[in-house]
Parts: C-alpha cells; sequence; structure tokens
C-alpha cells in the first residue's frame, strides 16, 4: 500500500496535503499525501490501514487515541503524552510529537524567549505542550483558561513533573503584563473571525504574542498587538515546520529556513486566495 496520510475527524479544510506535497518536491520525491478522516469509533479498525503505510501524520480527536496501538514512543511523544507524527517500518509503528519542534522553531525564527513571564491561554492538547515546553526552558508560567478546574489539573501536573510553581487565572481575570503570550485556544479561528480570548489592554502590554492558529492568518489577538507595536507571530510557521521535522524523522531531509519561510508564504497566500474565493 505505502504512502503517507493525515488521520483525523473532521479533516475538512485540512493544509497539510498541500505542504507534505511541497515538502515531497522540495526532497525529490514524488510520494503521494492523502486525508484519511474516519470517525472515533473506527480507530481500531483502522490500524492494520496505517501499518501499511510509509508514515502518518495525526491530528484531533486521536493524537492521545493513537497510544495504544503503537509499538515504540520516541522521547518527544512520551514527554507530551501525544503523538502528531508515525513513522512506519516493516508494520511497526513508533510515535513522535513534532509540533514541539514547529513551535520552538518559531520561537527561535522570531526572537521570541520563553525565559520570562509566559501565559498559555488554553489547557487542551496543544496547550499543554507549550505549558510543558515554557517551563523546561526557564519560563515563570500562567495558564489561562475558561473552566479553572482544567487549567488547575494542567498546573498541579506541571509542578508535580517539574517542582515549579505555575499560576492559573480565568482568561477574563487577567490583568498583568507577560513578557509572552501564547494562545492555544481556537478563539479568534475562521469563521468565528474577530473575537480575540484575551483583553485587549493585556495583549497591549505584552512583551511578545503568538496566536498558534494559521487561519486566518491575523487573528483578532494578532491585530491587536500589531495596532499596539507589540512583536508578534502566527500559526502558519509552526504548522509548516512540525510537517518539515516529520520529514526528517521519514526521510532523514533536512530543509534549509528559507525554503522553510518560502513554503510559509505560499501556504497563506493560498489561505487569502481561499478567503477570497468564500468572500465573492
Ligand atoms: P483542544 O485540545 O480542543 O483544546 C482547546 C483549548 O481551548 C481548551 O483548553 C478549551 O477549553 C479552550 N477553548 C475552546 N473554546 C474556547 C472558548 N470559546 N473560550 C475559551 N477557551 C476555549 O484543541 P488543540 O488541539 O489544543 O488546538 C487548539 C488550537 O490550536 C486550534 O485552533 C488548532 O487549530 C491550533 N493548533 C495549531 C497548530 C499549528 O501547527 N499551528 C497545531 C496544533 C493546534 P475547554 O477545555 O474548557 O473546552
Amino acid at each position: 500500500m505505502g504512502g503517507y496520510r493525515l488521520i483525523g475527524h473532521p479533516l475538512g479544510h485540512s493544509m497539510s496535503p498541500q505542504i507534505h506535497e511541497r515538502l515531497f518536491a522540495l526532497e525529490g520525491r514524488t510520494d503521494s499525501y492523502s486525508l484519511f478522516p474516519f470517525p472515533p469509533d473506527k480507530l481500531e479498525t483502522q490500524v492494520p490501514i496505517l501499518r501499511g503505510l510509509e508514515g502518518f501524520n495525526i491530528t484531533i480527536p486521536y493524537k492521545q487515541a493513537i497510544l495504544p496501538f503503537l509499538d515504540s514512543l520516541d522521547d518527544s511523544a512520551a514527554l507530551y503524552g501525544a503523538v502528531n507524527t508515525v513513522r512506519v517500518q516493516d508494520g511497526r509503528m513508533t510515535g513522535y510529537n513534532t509540533d514541539c519542534d514547529g513551535f520552538l522553531r518559531t520561537m527561535q525564527a522570531h526572537g521570541f524567549s520563553l525565559k520570562t513571564s509566559v501565559c498559555v491561554a488554553g489547557a487542551g492538547g496543544v496547550g499543554r505542550m507549550f505549558a510543558i515546553e515554557a517551563v523546561r526552558q526557564g519560563a515563570e508560567l500562567t495558564i489561562a483558561v475558561r473552566d479553572l478546574s482544567k487549567g488547575q489539573a494542567l498546573a498541579r501536573e506541571i509542578s508535580e513533573r517539574f517542582g515549579c510553581s505555575v499560576q492559573v487565572s480565568t482568561l477574563d481575570a487577567l490583568d498583568r503584563p507577560f513578557g509572552l503570550i501564547i494562545n492555544a485556544t481556537p478563539v479568534g479561528m475562521s469563521p468565528q473571525t474577530g473575537i480575540s480570548p484575551l483583553p485587549g489592554p493585556v495583549t497591549a502590554r505584552a512583551g511578545a504574542v503568538f496566536d498558534c492558529i494559521y487561519n486566518p492568518r491575523e487573528t483578532r489577538l494578532l491585530c491587536d498587538a500589531r495596532k499596539a507595536g507589540v512583536p508578534f507571530a502566527g500559526g502558519m510557521e509552526m504548522l509548516v515546520w512540525q510537517a518539515a521535522v516529520a520529514h526528517e524523522i521519514w526521510h532523514g531531509s533536512q530543509f534549509l529556513p528559507a525554503q522553510i519561510d518560502l513554503l510559509v508564504d505560499e501556504m497563506n497566500a493560498l489561505l487569502d486566495r481561499k478567503a477570497g474565493e468564500a468572500d465573492a
């Protein structure tokens, strides 16, 4: 069978096929990459098909659900308890997490330090990774959520694992400046643009803002940051870098930052075209 796929549900507007096909072209390969959506109760029955692939990526809701079916876990996946990339060799599946690579390469590209007061908005799958990585890099962490009990559960886990204190707040109660704000909620994502997860004055006092949403390219949160002169970055770089690191795992490929920058621009332009078509 062979080939590469993205599993998740639903997968309607995923940009992964376009990104991976461009990465295959940069590698000089002609592999195929396709979307493979199926409902959650069908995961177990799809495993034999997955074992016949060369590799696959994983998105909501399977990043944790896939764990019992894997034969081994890379340290990156074990650290966050979530897998977004699988390498298949002779039917054996090894899980990796490249979301973190995508995140850290984006921080590095923009000169955003995690060794500061960091506010992570959201405590779901990707928020958990941002929060753990921030603490590992020396951040003084605040987790901001709509449901305090979920934020407290993540804060407790991080405090116990890493021996640090973690603040928890509701999103609307935030009122202090942070060195870096990271949005890990879907608030502001297309088609519900025009809303921000954070009070505008908190954004305006931040040292830098990263929104992991990539559609639209400039969310309301990033618009608030731009208007206040706060340095900011959107989620497309993270999305493209996490895909590029999957190719490093699958084929040992190395991409130059300039190649990735071009691909980010290309994907943003594609998003803008799609938005234009939808408006027309
Ligand atoms: P998730 O596991 O569903 O977590 C979402 C988090 O956002 C939860 O803490 C949830 O709180 C919170 N939330 C949801 N709606 C909210 C609202 N209206 N107000 C306040 N908080 C709200 O999702 P995820 O996988 O972490 O993904 C989160 C976002 O990151 C998505 O937009 C996704 O597209 C983006 N993402 C981007 C990349 C990238 O490469 N750029 C990679 C992964 C994810 P509750 O628990 O209370 O519901």
